[in-house]
């Protein structure tokens, strides 16, 4: 509930509720799952038979008073709703006063842009008003869903596309293996302009659920896992995601390496540090299990702020226009 985020895509999180349930690989590590559980050791808040808990009135005035701020200054901070829960999830104790509240609250504060990240983007129809189901969402929200692998990527971005948002953007965090989202990255420009949308095409390109013709995602937020068993993402993953986006000039937002980060030219920096290898294959073997040589690369477990947020010497900070 922090009023000002550390989260580098974002100026603020706000949570309207506390407390989820894990739905995919991604949600392995949950750290909110892991501070609730500090703080409410016998009365958790995840899992399905556990009760979710509508934050304080004090938490849910802070948007308004960001917007009074933001109108004031004439800017538009961005605000990451929810990093403890997910909006869409459909859990009976989540009842539906609270979310008929949150979304007044975000068409009350328009000089906000809402960045609502779920994994359940196929409940945004049953769950949003109807008013942005069937009239397109408000300008100030955008809407995003995470993507681990490319499983995951074929079953939500489907859903996702099929919002009426202004923008839909995909948080790769943790990514977990290779995606491929060339489908889906339809960039800024359509590639011509007598583009027929369909998945034959002859400009090469493949529009899936198109919208006002401009069906697309809109910006690509990758990172590695941090915290306790942390997960390795092959940095060959992360290339492959910039380079997609760069190709269909598309926004991409290097997040974090997380605890992981490659050893190549860190010289003494690593001594000491755990160590692992992708072999060729994206297996992740230690070098005893295997010929070192046969391995394609090594990654070192260096901590988060010491592995920083570089990709190849560049730092991404890539948003949507
Ligand atoms: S969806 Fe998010 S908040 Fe919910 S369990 Fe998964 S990682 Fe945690």
């Amino acid at each position: 509930m922090a009023e000002h985020s550390k989260i580098e895509w974002t100026d603020h999180t706000f949570n309207p509720w506390i407390g989820c349930t894990k739905v995919s690989p991604a949600c392995d590590h949950c750290y909110a799952e892991a501070q609730d559980r500090r703080f409410n050791p016998r009365s958790g808040h995840w899992g399905p038979h556990a009760d979710r808990r509508r934050t304080s009135a004090a938490n849910w005035r802070k948007p308004l008073k960001w917007d009074r701020e933001a109108a004031k200054a004439g800017t538009s901070p961005r605000v990451f709703c929810a990093s403890l829960a997910d909006v869409f999830d459909n859990h009976r104790s989540i009842a539906p006063e609270w979310r008929r509240d949150l979304y007044r609250l975000i068409e009350d504060t328009p000089h906000l842009d809402w960045l609502l990240l779920t994994k359940r983007p196929q409940n945004f129809a049953k769950l949003a008003p109807a008013r942005w189901v069937h009239d397109g969402c408000p300008p100030n929200v955008w809407i995003g869903t995470t993507v681990e692998n490319q499983a995951e990527a074929d079953r939500r971005i489907p859903h996702l596309l099929s919002i009426p948002a202004r923008v839909r953007f995909l948080s790769c965090e943790p990514l977990l293996g290779p995606v491929d989202l060339t489908r889906w990255l339809w960039g800024r420009e359509k590639p011509c302009d007598n583009c027929p949308q369909d998945v034959d095409c002859e400009c090469g390109w493949e529009p899936r659920g198109t919208l006002n013709g401009e069906a697309g995602l809109s910006w690509i937020i990758a990172g590695g896992e941090s915290g306790t068993g942390a997960r390795p993402s092959n940095p060959q993953w992360f290339r492959d995601l910039r380079d997609q986006c760069a190709a269909a000039d598309v926004p991409f937002h290097f997040k974090q390496w997380g605890e992981w980060h490659p050893g190549d030219g860190m010289g003494d920096d690593i001594d000491g540090s755990a160590f692992g290898c992708f072999d060729d294959a994206d297996r992740w073997v230690h070098p005893v299990q295997q010929d070192f040589a046969a391995t394609r690369q090594t990654m070192f477990r260096i901590g988060k702020s010491r592995a920083g947020r570089t990709l190849d010497g560049v730092t991404h900070d890539g948003m949507p226009g």
